[in-house]
Formats: structure tokens, sequence, C-alpha cells
């Protein structure tokens, strides 16, 4: 299987033909071996338009949610960003070829041990990763110019609001646990905006500001 092609195919139709239009977006998803991040025995479904099970029961999102967020984000280049999820570590990867660095919190050890590995073999090194709850957000490295949430959450967590910097954006799905709508919100001089995108179903937001702590 020659995996550039797929990943080519890919990004024309799933990406492209769905109105994904920031160039860098395009660009970092056509560079990114997207077939690293799943085991080699799902390697070949890489690039198919859906999320795939990484272990854990957790995913790595559908191609195409992974770029429209990332385009919700607005990257220009040289921010600071925060992930909450890491899991395969795709979405970093991503976020890590576009800004000046990415950190990423993930709960599950082996998922972050996995992501960290595939990470550093590509030697995007421009990415803190750490193991715990990150519905609290990284609150000593805050703020953040950019925070997206690759989990599904009950409400915005106050956390994360309170670490985003001004004029920054946070990209979260809110809703229930079956289903989600996918909203922006921009911290402006005196508040915060909030916008709806699209429906969505992410997995839960475990934590102390998500659905609440799992042991
Ligand atoms: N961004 C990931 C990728 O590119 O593969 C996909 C993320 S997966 C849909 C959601 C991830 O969020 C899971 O790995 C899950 O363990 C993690 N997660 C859920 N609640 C969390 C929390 N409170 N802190 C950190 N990670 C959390």
């Amino acid at each position: 299987m020659n995996f550039e092609i797929s990943r080519k195919r890919m990004v024309e139709t799933q990406l492209i033909a769905r109105g994904i239009a920031d160039q860098r977006v395009i660009d970092a998803m056509l560079k990114i071996p997207r077939h690293l991040f799943v085991e080699e025995a799902m390697a070949t479904n890489a690039y198919s338009d859906s999320p795939l099970p990484i272990g854990e029961k957790q995913t790595i999102s559908q191609p195409y949610m992974v770029a429209l967020m990332t385009e919700l984000l607005n990257l220009s280049g040289g921010e600071r960003v925060l992930e909450i999820g890491t899991g395969s570590g795709y979405q970093a990867a991503i976020l890590a070829t576009l800004v000046d660095r990415v950190y990423t919190i993930e709960r599950f050890r082996p998922l972050a041990l996995r992501a960290r590995r595939v990470l550093d073999s590509l030697h995007l090194l421009n990415v803190n990763l750490k193991i715990g709850d990150g519905s609290v957000g990284w609150p000593e490295e805050a703020p953040f110019d950019a925070i997206i949430v690759t989990a599904g959450a009950p409400d915005i967590p106050a956390p994360l609001l309170q670490q985003l910097s001004v004029g920054g954006r946070l990209v979260i799905p809110v809703g229930n646990q079956f289903e989600q709508v996918l909203k922006r919100v921009t911290r402006t001089a005196d508040g915060f905006q909030s916008e709806q995108s699209v429906g969505c179903r992410f997995v839960k937001l475990v934590g102390k500001a998500g659905w609440g702590i799992e042991e």
C-alpha cells in the first residue's frame, strides 16, 4: 500500500471536498503520516473516513474532524497551543507542524507513552506531553493562544477559559455522552464570544472539570 497516495486522496476527498480551505492545515495533513499513529494491523485503514480504535477504549479522531478543529483554531504560526486528550498523538503532530509549541495532556499512561514515541520518531520536538487530568488545563504553562479539547465535555470547563489569552480560541465538543456540538469560544478584552460549528461524537472528557473522575 502506498500511504502517500492514500494520504493525498484523503485530503482531496475528505477534507478539501468538504470545505477545509486553510492551506497550512491542508499541508500539515498531507505531511503527517497518520498510519504511524495507529497499530500496525490497522495501518491500511488509517486514511479511511472514520475514527479508529487506539486501545483503552479510546479513538483517533476522523481525519475531517482533526482538520476542522485545527482550522477553527485559526493558527498562523508562533502560537502556544494546549491540547486535552493526546490519544494517539496525531492531532498533536498536526499542531506541532503549525505552531511554535504544543502542550498536550493524556490521562492514560500507555497511550501517552506510545504517542511520545511516535512524536519523537518524527522529530517533533516542540511537544510537551503530560499524563494527568487535562480538564483542569495546565495552569503552570498558561496562558495559551489556543486550546483544543478532543473529548466531549458536558459544559465548557472554567479552568480552560481562564487559561486562554485575550484573543485566544478554545475549540471543544460540548453535549451529552452520545452527541455533542463543536464550539469555538474566543476570549475578548471584556469576556468570551461563543460560536457553534458542526455536530459530532467524541469519547468522554473524564476529569474534575469534565464528566467527573473515573477510577
Ligand atoms: N487527539 C487524539 C488523537 O489525535 O489521537 C484523539 C483523542 S481521543 C478522541 C480522546 C482522548 O482524550 C482519549 O485518549 C482519552 O483518554 C483522553 N481524555 C479524556 N479525558 C481526559 C482528561 N480529563 N485528561 C486527559 N485526557 C483525557
